[in-house]
This record gives C-alpha cells, sequence and structure tokens, in this order.
C-alpha cells in the first residue's frame, strides 16, 4: 500500500538515562534506522558555536536549523560534510543542545529533519518528544529512566574510561539542572506519556533493557 508508514518505537527519556546505548541496540536488533535526537541538538549548538550565534538567539538559530546539512553514517555525525562526533559529544555541547531546545522556533525547524528519518522498514527514535511531538503515532512509546544518582555515576564512570577528567558532584548538578530545563520548558517539555511504557534501569544494565523493549515490540506489533 502506498501510504504503509514505516513503524516507530520512541525512546524518551532524560539526560544520560542510557538511551543512546539501548536504542542503537534495539535499532540494530530489528535492522531499523536510528535517530540520535540529541544528537540534532548537539549538531545545532555546534554550528551556532562555530559562527559565533548565541545559543539563546532564537531566530538566527533557527535559521541555522533549517540550512545546516546534518549525517548520521556508521554512529558519526557529520555537519555539513566534516564529521564532527567528537566536537558534539562534549559537556559543553550538551548544555548548548538544552539551550538551543527551549526555542519554539528551533523546535518547528528541526521537526520536518526528525520525520525524515521514518523509513522502511522501521526507526528507533530516542530523545524528550519522538512519543509525544514528532512521532505521536509510534507504535511503541518507552519512557527510559534512572535514579539521577545512578545517571551521574554511569556518565562519570564512561568520562573516566575515555580517559578524560571528572568531577561527580559538578555531572550531578548539571544533570539534575539539566533535568529541570528539560521537564520545565513551554514547548515539548519531557514528560512521561500516558500510553508509553516506563523503563526504570536504575537497577538493571543496557541487555536487559535492551531485551524488555524487543518483547515489548514484538507483543505490540
Ligand atoms: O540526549 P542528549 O543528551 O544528546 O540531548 C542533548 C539535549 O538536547 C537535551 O538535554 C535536551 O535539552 C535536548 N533534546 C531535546 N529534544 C530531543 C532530544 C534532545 O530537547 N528530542
Amino acid at each position: 500500500m502506498d501510504n504503509f508508514l514505516p513503524p516507530v518505537i520512541a525512546i524518551d527519556g532524560p539526560s544520560a538515562s542510557g538511551k543512546g546505548s539501548v536504542a542503537e541496540r534495539v535499532a540494530n536488533y530489528f535492522g531499523f534506522h536510528y535517530l540520535d535526537s540529541g544528537a540534532i541538538y548537539r549538531l545545532l549548538a555546534y554550528a551556532a558555536f562555530q559562527q559565533k550565534v548565541a545559543w539563546s538567539d532564537a531566530e538566527h538559530l533557527a535559521e541555522i536549523a533549517s540550512q545546516m546539512q546534518i549525517r548520521f553514517e556508521h554512529g558519526e555525525a557529520y555537519l555539513d560534510g566534516e564529521q564532527v562526533s567528537a566536537h558534539i559529544r562534549t559537556e559543553n555541547m550538551g548544555k548548548g543542545a538544552s539551550e538551543v531546545a527551549v526555542h519554539p522556533a528551533v523546535r518547528t525547524a528541526l521537526f520536518q529533519t526528525q520525520r525524515n528519518f521514518r523509513q522502511a522498514p522501521g526507526l528507533v527514535g530516542d530523545g524528550r518528544d519522538i512519543g509525544s511531538v514528532i512521532f505521536p503515532d509510534a507504535g511503541l512509546k518507552i519512557f527510559l529512566t534512572a535514579a539521577v544518582e545512578t545517571r551521574a555515576k554511569r556518565r562519570y564512570d564512561q568520562l573516566i574510561q575515555r580517559g578524560e577528567s571528572a568531577d561527580y558532584a559538578l555531572i550531578l548538578a548539571d544533570l539534575q539542572q539539566r533535568d529541570l530545563r528539560d521537564s520545565q520548558r513551554a514547548v515539548a517539555p519531557l514528560k512521561q506519556l500516558p500510553d508509553a511504557i516506563l523503563l526504570d534501569t536504575t537497577d538493571k544494565n543496557i541487555e536487559q533493557a535492551v531485551n524488555i523493549i524487543i518483547e515489548a515490540f514484538k507483543k505490540a506489533t
């Protein structure tokens, strides 16, 4: 049928809840495409930073958002043809992403960009508003979360493992601030939808979370 829409699994949740790792593995299992929507906001924060446009300048940000060429290939992010993965994965660009993401004009400019990822045979998308705004008709919606202290510890371990310096108290404070900004903003705030399955990974590892989602999707289809 012409109007067949590929299925979508929406995985939303707070920063450092493990959404990325979990979503990517679920996508691999089903052979689906993967949309890391946070990376798109990070790419915008980075593009603005490079062009010396403030993260508070909604009008210019929306313009950049509608013009920037983004691409993901083999897990790497490209901005206007340049591979910028390491640049957008910093704590600073995470902060920038959460600042540019509060502007309604920015979210509107990035709406269709994200919708375009819905390609056969299916899509796993992760972010804050994938199930509420981008794909409200997703066949399965997951709210992936964990206690903020657990998320801070995971991020801390990740940074140490990468050989970077890390301060647990700072990471915890930053996550708490980001949770607040993401959940209290006027447009597309982070919240658990009534039709989403709550998956708390405080006491679960990635593999357990992945299996729960795989089983839930099999049941839902
Ligand atoms: O998931 P990640 O930490 O890469 O996202 C960075 C920031 O981008 C988040 O803190 C959030 O403010 C914003 N974001 C968003 N909507 C999404 C994905 C990310 O507002 N769908």
